[in-house]
């Protein structure tokens, strides 16, 4: 018998030229072959891929079964664990050991990490360590809070409760920033706990934040009048006398001024407006010079008249007696009867000690019998000054003063010109 194939009825009658087992697939290719084929070409497509997008082999780091991150060479994972694990040893206060929990595996990625991303990443991943944005004053750790916003609002919250309403700017004296960094969880204060930290006063009555503001004030300030000075020359020196009352103005002062924690630390007057002017106060001083004559004699000591001008009716003779006598106890202080020059000073005969003054008019006093001169020859003396201390020096019986007053080179009786 021959071996031909049962005729397939078409429609037209023609045999076909192409045979298909009736069930099998699309291919007429075994199975086998086929997954190979398909196998090979995903690797081929996968390789077009990886070099059409640069994709490199990778370590993926696992952490207790979990993928932390995935980086360029097992080199670096291995780095990153080492730093992570002394760090968190740093952080922790004691050793901890990270290397237990990590398992690599090889693979391809788009997205490597670095080293240092790949340390935070597997800190991130450990329980007992936290990351936060931590406040430090002056390099001191105050508290820590997960969003750095939060402090940075407190932060403003408290300059704004220092400001004044002439505040024109604030800020913290100290050095106050806030860092992102890993912590022992529960070792830096809450916000809450750093909120009262900051806003509550120390055992010292300070603030752990000082605040300086710039404060800019108006306000309306006397201005003080200035003095001028005449000279009179019918007053005496030294002696003056108002003859117009000064009156102060007022101005509106701009001051801007620098405080802390509402001490002034600096000032400065940024403007001044003049409402109204001070006018001046106006002195009269004296010019003329106190050792100038008043042209009157004042009595030089006070005391008895013992003997006055003239001839004497008692003691040896009738002798002239060219001045006065007026008894004192030893001692008294004896004044110039008017200003003027001393002449002379020293020892005369009869006089004792004497001294003599020439008045501006040419009259000359003398003073005799002196304990002890005060005053020396070329002296001015004012009416009133002490020259002298009185005694019984020369030819005298007790202690008196012997006052004479020269007039046009004659000896006149002094006495109806005391005053
Ligand atoms: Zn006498």
């Amino acid at each position: 018998m021959e071996n031909t194939l049962p005729p397939v009825p078409d429609g037209n009658g023609q045999t076909p030229a192409f045979w298909q087992r009736p069930g099998s697939g699309r291919s007429a290719l075994p199975k086998r072959i086929r997954n190979k084929l398909i196998c090979i070409a995903v690797l081929f497509g996968l390789s077009a891929l990886i070099m059409a997008v640069g994709l490199k082999t990778t370590t993926s780091v696992l952490f207790n079964g979990t993928l932390v991150g995935v980086v360029e060479s097992k080199e670096i994972a291995d780095d990153a664990v080492a730093k992570a694990e002394i760090r968190a040893s740093e952080i922790l206060g004691k050793k901890y050991s990270i290397s237990d929990g990590i398992t690599y595996r090889k693979g391809i990625s788009a997205s490597n990490l670095s080293s240092e991303d790949l340390t935070s990443a597997i800190l991130d991943k450990i329980d007992s360590i936290q990351r936060l944005h931590v406040l430090t004053v002056n390099g001191k750790i105050i508290g820590g809070a997960e969003n750095r916003k939060d402090i940075e609002n407190l932060l403003v919250s408290i300059l704004e409760k220092r400001l004044s309403a002439t505040s024109m700017s604030a800020k913290f004296c100290e050095n106050t920033q806030i860092v992102q960094m890993f912590v022992a969880k529960g070792s830096v204060p809450d916000l809450a706990e750093t909120k009262k930290a900051l806003t509550t006063k120390r055992e010292d009555g300070t603030y752990l934040l000082n605040v300086e503001t710039v404060e800019e004030v108006e306000y309306v300030s006397s201005v003080a009048f200035p003095t001028q000075y005449v000279q009179d020359n019918t007053m005496l020196e030294g002696e003056s006398a108002t003859l117009t009352p000064g009156t102060n103005g007022e101005a509106i002062v701009t001051e801007k001024m620098t405080l802390r924690d509402g001490a002034k630390v600096n000032s400065e007057i940024k403007n001044t407006k003049i409402l109204s002017n001070p006018s001046p106060a106006i002195i009269a001083v004296g010019t003329v010079p106190r050792t100038r004559s008043k042209g009157y004699y004042i009595w030089p000591v006070r005391g008895l008249l013992t003997s006055g001008f003239g001839y004497r009716n008692i003691g040896i003779g009738g002798a002239f007696h060219y001045g006065i006598d007026i008894g004192v106890s030893r001692g008294t202080s004896i004044s110039a009867a008017d200003g003027g020059t001393v002449i002379y000073s020293g020892f005369y005969s009869d006089y004792g000690y004497m001294i003599e003054i020439r008045h501006d008019n040419g009259d000359v006093t003398r003073y005799a019998h002196n304990s002890k001169n005060l005053v020396s020859a070329g002296e001015k003396v004012a009416q009133g000054d002490v020259i002298a201390t009185a005694g019984d020096t020369g030819l005298a019986d007790g202690v008196h003063l012997h006052f004479e007053l020269v007039r046009g080179g004659v000896r006149v009786d002094p006495y109806g010109y005391l005053k």
